[in-house]
């Protein structure tokens, strides 16, 4: 029987890939991979050549899962990477995963990168009792529920797509006040930003957010 690997790969930063998530790579008989181009960009710039990549995104993971079981049965080694940071954090995998577990399929994690610790190791909020939400429901009634029931002396993590950062830290107002919020913008690469301030200074200040948001918070 195979292994399965769950290998994390940069948020950003090429520089951030493991010693360990390079021998994982080069060595698998297949990497499953979000966007095969994506992937094939970052294998190239670590020169790993030949190796099947195969498309396993959130349209194909449930579609996907007997087949690559199967190949695992049949004694493959297998790597899931996904388009940035560790697989199955907001990002496919969890279907495979459970799914080799019941059968017994050994699954090893390639740990590295994720933004969601990236931006709590570095947001100066407490670190001892954190809860990650991922992204915020994409209706607003479901949003403004959520952020009602927010629990306090936790710190708060939501990953945020930028076209729905105005939105969100509007409800996140319209519900909570004008707490301070921290938002890291573009973690591990140029234009890298942290900021802690008023929910009324994030919105002025990314009034046309570009990149890619965490916010956080810890309501006392
Ligand atoms: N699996 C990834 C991880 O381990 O962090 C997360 C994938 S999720 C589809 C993408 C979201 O993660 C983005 O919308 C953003 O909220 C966050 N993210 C990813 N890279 C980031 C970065 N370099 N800086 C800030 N946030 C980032």
């Amino acid at each position: 029987m195979g292994t399965l690997y769950i290998v994390s790969t940069p948020i950003g930063n090429l520089e951030d890939i493991t010693i360990r998530a390079i021998k994982t790579l080069s060595s698998v008989d297949a990497i499953l991979c979000e966007d095969t181009r994506h992937t094939g960009i970052l294998l190239h710039h670590l020169t790993i050549k030949k190796i099947l990549l195969i498309r396993f995104d959130d349209h194909t993971e449930h579609q996907k899962t007997p087949e690559i079981i199967q190949m695992l049965d049949d004694g493959k080694n297998i790597a899931l990477v996904s388009d940035a940071g560790t697989p199955l954090i907001s990002d496919p995998g969890f279907l495979l995963v459970r799914e080799a577990i019941k059968r017994g399929i050994k699954v090893v994690s390639i740990p590295g990168p994720t933004a969601a610790i990236a931006a709590l190791s570095v947001s100066g909020l407490p670190t001892n009792r954190f809860m990650f939400m991922s992204y915020p429901p994409e209706k607003q009634s479901h949003r403004i529920k959520l952020f009602r029931s927010l629990p306090k002396d936790v710190t708060i993590i939501f990953y945020c797509a930028p076209h729905k950062l105005t939105q969100t830290l509007e409800d996140m107002k319209e519900v909570l006040g004008d707490i301070d919020i921290t938002i890291a913008r573009e973690l591990t690469k140029v234009h890298e930003e942290l900021s802690r301030s008023p929910i009324s200074h994030a919105l002025t200040k990314y009034r046309e957010p570009k990149g890619e948001f965490v916010v956080l918070l810890h309501l006392d």
